[in-house]
């Protein structure tokens, strides 16, 4: 298990690379395709999984693997694998467990990406996405049947920035032998940590605050200790119990590795490839580094912020966990270290679509961009670029108003922050 008795802070900068060996202090980007064998029984070993080690970089890679290690420890899961995107990351890890005929349950608030890729993209897949309200899990089981694979859900749903009651959900998913799958990019790896609540598996979009300074983009899964015991003889995940003819007869739970990523390594990444670059590994290796000091600062910031708005005469309302007005605050406390609840602030401002619009287009610290996670403070206007596809009753669905503006905020001098708002809110 990846795990020992140092904090997260030590962890992020040391785990998984034996420096006195590569004697380099930061760890090397290994920019290579493919790996040479000793002998060709070695490289007939490494095909039949006799023999453990790098083939080909689709597979494996040795700066990946260091972030892989990292991710798992900062999880507390057992093992992870990395992807090209946090959306590379989420496909895996549903067409893990589920085919065409098969369902999975999907919160209501989530990523604008993550809804297209489950509702649209995997139905041409065959494969059936039921949403289920994340605020109110009284009909969530009844939304189960036989071909149920997964639930799906945010910690901390962008953009809606609802939090979920992980332990609840957790436990349903337990109940009927289903694993549960959480996205945990905007509450990181620092504020939330699924697994320790009952969750299966996790996934991330590094591109955001694992990172940290929006240049990069990057996935990850990772799978809890243990997993392994839910899918051995599960009539849901029959095909990790039967052999895989792809693999001349490999059954995943008669190896005693995480069976979970080893499939998605050794059969998705095999065919379908969307690895994370070695270049972009380190890039997201020194984000981690700092992630635990930025993520403090992010949520500091972010209180001070949603504090202010909360006051101003041209808001309406804000939307942010920690501020004790917030219907989230009670589970921001329960489940985020420290009560901390990132960057991620949204208000509604009292004007048109117009006049919000022409308060994105004042500032002038915060970037018009729509991304989060940057270090950098960024706005946005979500019902003119992210959420425009959607019509107004979509919209009024997922809680998208004309006048609402989103912003993340970043690790400025939060006095600047707050004149730069000021000027643009206008009195
Ligand atoms: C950005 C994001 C994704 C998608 O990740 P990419 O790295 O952009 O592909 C998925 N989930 C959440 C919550 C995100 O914010």
């Amino acid at each position: 298990m990846s795990t020992n008795k140092l904090g997260k802070q030590t962890n992020a900068l040391h785990f998984g690379y034996d420096k006195d060996k590569q004697q380099t202090v930061s760890v090397p980007i290994y920019q290579t395709t493919a790996y040479a064998f000793d002998t060709s029984l070695q490289a007939s070993n490494r095909f039949s999984l006799q023999e453990l080690g790098n083939i080909y970089s689709r597979l494996t890679n040795p700066t990946c693997d260091v972030l892989e290690k990292r991710i798992s420890v900062l999880e507390g899961g057992t093992a992870s694998v990395v992807t090209a995107s946090g959306s590379a990351a989420l496909f895996y890890a549903v067409t893990n467990i589920a085919g065409s005929g098969d369902n999975v349950l999907v919160a209501n608030k989530i990523y604008g990406g993550s809804t297209s890729l489950l509702f649209h993209t995997l139905k041409c897949f065959g494969i059936e996405a039921r949403e289920f309200d994340i605020d109110d899990l009284s009909t969530l089981e009844s939304k189960i049947d036989s071909k149920t694979k997964a639930i799906f859900f945010e910690t901390l749903s962008n953009p809606q920035i609802a939090v979920a009651d992980i332990e609840a959900i957790a436990a349903i998913a337990k109940k009927h032998k289903i694993i549960s799958i959480a996205d945990n990019t905007v509450a990181s790896s620092y504020l939330c940590n699924p697994i320790a609540h009952g969750v299966d598996v996790v996934t991330h979009s590094l591109s955001k605050y694992a990172s940290g300074q929006g240049s990069v983009l990057a996935g990850s899964i990772t799978e809890r200790e243990g997993l392994n015991e839910l899918i051995k003889d599960n009539p849901r995940y029959a095909h990790f119990n039967e052999p895989d003819e792809s693999y001349h007869g490999l059954v995943y739970t008669s190896l005693p590795l995480p069976n979970y990523t080893l499939r998605i390594r050794i059969a998705l990444l095999r065919d379908i490839g969307a690895s994370l670059s070695p270049f972009n590994a380190w890039l997201v290796l020194q984000g981690l580094e700092t992630l635990a000091i930025r993520i403090k600062k992010h949520s500091k910031n972010a209180l001070k912020i949603a504090k202010f708005l909360e006051t101003h005469p041209k808001v309406e309302s804000v939307s942010y966990p920690a501020l004790e007005s917030n219907k989230y605050y009670a589970l921001s406390q329960k489940y985020f270290y420290k009560g901390r609840a990132s960057g991620l602030v949204s208000f509604v401002y009292k004007g048109s679509l117009e006049e919000a619009r022409k308060v994105v287009d004042s500032t002038s610290i915060f970037s018009i961009v729509v991304n989060i996670g940057d270090t950098k403070s960024l706005i946005v206007h979500p019902a003119s670029t992210t959420h425009s596809q959607l019509s107004e009753a979509e919209l009024k669905k997922v809680g998208i108003l004309p006048n609402l503006i989103r912003l993340s905020v970043g690790i400025e001098n939060i006095k600047d922050l707050k004149e730069d708002l000021k000027e643009a809110l206008g009195e």
